[in-house]
């Protein structure tokens, strides 16, 4: 897995914890690990945090303030757009019929606190191999374009691509998550980060940049603009 490979679109966990000493503890961790990662401390502004972000995985504690993390983990999983969100629960509960609760509510996997941080950083990537198998492979392929995630390499029916930092990072984040559509505001999120300001039109700049790369006009565009709505890459 190289969620650190330079340039590459981190994949993005969100960490709903309420208690602010580990809450860092798993925002430095996972960060090092070479995720993105968002703190939230509270069930109800999760929910909200999710449908805004769009996260690649939920590190979501059990016990939380407004909504707890077990009625926040069965919201999301009634819900269409996060009903396969990859999620692991956080626990201070060993018991037995509480571990199997906090499966029946859907979640990925379950870690009991106390808990060693490199033990946590394995199950996230495992919850990421098993369910987005294409957010964690050094290659990936969708339809005829091929991303080498090492290499930092692109292909397109077998022909090199040559791309640029920001349209290499652009086309990273669609091939992680095909056929989803990102606003620009997620897109600048996602392969800028949030704490850059960059004008939304921007986006509109680069995805042009990416189109003409891959060659649109005449291979097709893989790319479709969604009105109102943003861009997704659908091949
Ligand atoms: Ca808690």
């Amino acid at each position: 897995m190289t969620a650190g490979s330079p340039g590459a679109a981190r994949p993005h966990i969100l960490v709903v914890e309420d208690e602010d000493s580990l809450a860092t503890l798993l925002q430095y961790n996972l960060d090092k690990e070479g995720f993105r990662v968002g703190l939230c401390a509270d069930g109800e502004e999760a929910l909200i945090l999710i449908d805004e972000k769009q996260p690649d995985l939920v590190i979501l504690d059990w016990m939380l303030p407004t909504v707890s993390g077990i009625e926040v983990c069965r919201r999301l999983r009634q819900r269409p757009a996060t009903r396969n969100l990859p999620i692991i629960m956080l626990t201070a509960r060993a018991e037995e019929s509480d571990r199997i609760r906090g499966l029946d509510t859907g979640a990925d996997d379950y870690v009991v606190k106390p808990f060693a941080m490199s033990e946590l950083c394995a199950r996230v990537r495992a919850v990421l191999r098993r369910i987005r198998p294409g957010l964690a492979e050094d290659q990936v392929s969708r339809g005829d374009i091929v991303i080498d995630r090492v290499a930092h390499k692109v292909n397109r029916h077998g022909q090199e691509v040559h791309l640029g930092p920001t349209e290499f990072r652009l086309l990273d984040h669609f091939m992680r998550h095909p056929g989803r559509v990102f606003s620009r505001e997620q897109l600048l999120d996602a392969v800028w980060g949030s704490d850059i300001y960059v004008e939304t039109r921007t986006v509109d700049v680069h995805i042009g940049r990416l189109r003409r790369a891959l060659g649109a006009a005449r291979e097709g565009d893989p790319i479709r603009t969604v009105r109102s709505a943003g861009y997704s890459l659908e091949v």
